[in-house]
């Protein structure tokens, strides 16, 4: 069976859950083979086995792991050259949007970004994508090359399935043009109980609705009340009330999880690219003709600062019965 490489996310010894999803994807097309570029395989290999690689490539080295993106697209298009995959997955974050089109580029393959499915076809994997800020969804397959196929995180649940997690070392020398731009310091951020936005099965946003940063403690205990993480629309960021980090939508993050849920946000069609793809979209907004009633599943017409309390009673009360 020919070999899918799946560019593994991982923070020096903990894979990322979008990894684990591409594992299992993987496995519809082929034989899965992570792709780990930095120290700590060892660590992740555990994790790596339970979802279905049977071997990590593991490039390792001062030249790969003091460089942002650019060597780890050289270490994929040394694979592809050395191994001739049927297909390279990476995840549909900002980095691997970039290493996928680098190498896109390096090895004349066609590159789909932003897959939000992956099925096989005929002749070769058809991934599904959503465009035009979600207004519409295509299916796409590459023509040329070997399939390149950034999906997003949450686009599939992560199923384990046992497999060997064989390492192989494989040497790179990473070319001076690779090289030019150099990572100096590395700050761990500090993070909270709650998980991260873009990999979260649940998220919680607040919008201008909100009306202040002290507020936004009301978004945070609904959040909490599900284990959900916390987003925020552009007009809550641009007005300082909540973290840039946190904004979802064109110029924030894309989020895809199983229960989005928009507090006081209208549903402007940049918002909405962000998070349109979600799987099921609830509301809560007083006006009735907010545009995001148009994409909900579920919605409540009411004051945010009356329904939001309530739904965290309610969801805290069940939790603990
Ligand atoms: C180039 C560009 C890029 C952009 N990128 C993004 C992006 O990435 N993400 C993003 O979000 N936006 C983005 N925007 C901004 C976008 O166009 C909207 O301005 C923004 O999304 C509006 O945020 P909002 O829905 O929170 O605010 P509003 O549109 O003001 O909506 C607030 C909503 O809250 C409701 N509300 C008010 N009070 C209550 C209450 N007490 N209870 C219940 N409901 C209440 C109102 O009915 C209203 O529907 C971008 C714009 C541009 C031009």
């Amino acid at each position: 069976m020919a070999e899918i490489l799946v560019l593994a996310e991982h923070s020096g010894e903990t894979v990322k859950k979008v990894t684990c999803e591409l594992l299992t994807i993987a496995r519809g097309f082929g034989e899965p083979a992570a792709v780990w570029v930095g120290p700590g395989a060892e660590a992740g290999r555990e994790r790596l086995a339970e979802f279905g690689a049977v071997k990590v490539y593991v490039a390792d080295g001062d030249d790969l792991d003091d460089y942002v993106v650019a060597p780890k697209a050289e270490v994929l298009a040394a694979l592809m050259a050395a191994k001739s995959p049927a297909a390279v997955l990476v995840a549909a974050t900002p980095e691997g949007k970039e290493i996928a089109g680098r190498l896109a580029v390096k090895t004349g393959s066609g590159v789909i970004t932003d897959a939000v499915g992956l099925a096989p076809g005929a002749d070769g994997p058809v991934a599904e994508q959503s465009i035009f800020g979600g207004a519409i969804i295509v299916q796409s397959r590459v023509t040329t090359g070997t399939p390149i196929v950034a999906v997003r995180p949450n686009s599939a649940p992560a199923e384990p399935a046992p497999a060997a997690a064989e390492l192989e070392q494989f040497a790179v020398e990473v070319s001076d043009a690779a090289k030019t731009a150099h990572i100096t310091e590395r700050v761990v951020q500090e993070r909270g109980e709650r998980p991260e936005l873009t990999e979260a099965a649940i998220v919680v946003s607040g919008g201008r609705g909100v009306g202040g940063a002290e507020n936004f403690a009301l978004i945070e205990k609904l959040a909490d009340s599900v284990g959900a993480a916390v987003g925020a629309s552009r007009a809550a960021t641009d007005a300082g009330w909540y973290p840039h980090q946190f904004q979802v939508g064109q110029t924030g993050k894309t989020v895809s999880p199983q229960l989005y849920l928009a507090v006081g946000i209208s549903g402007a069609i940049q918002h909405r690219a962000g998070m349109q793809t979600s799987k099921t979209i609830m509301v809560i907004n007083k006006d009735p003709e907010a545009p995001i009633f148009e994409l909900a599943d579920f919605g409540v017409v009411g004051d945010l600062f009356t329904v939001a309390p309530q739904l965290t009673e309610e969801i805290e009360k069940r939790a603990g019965s």
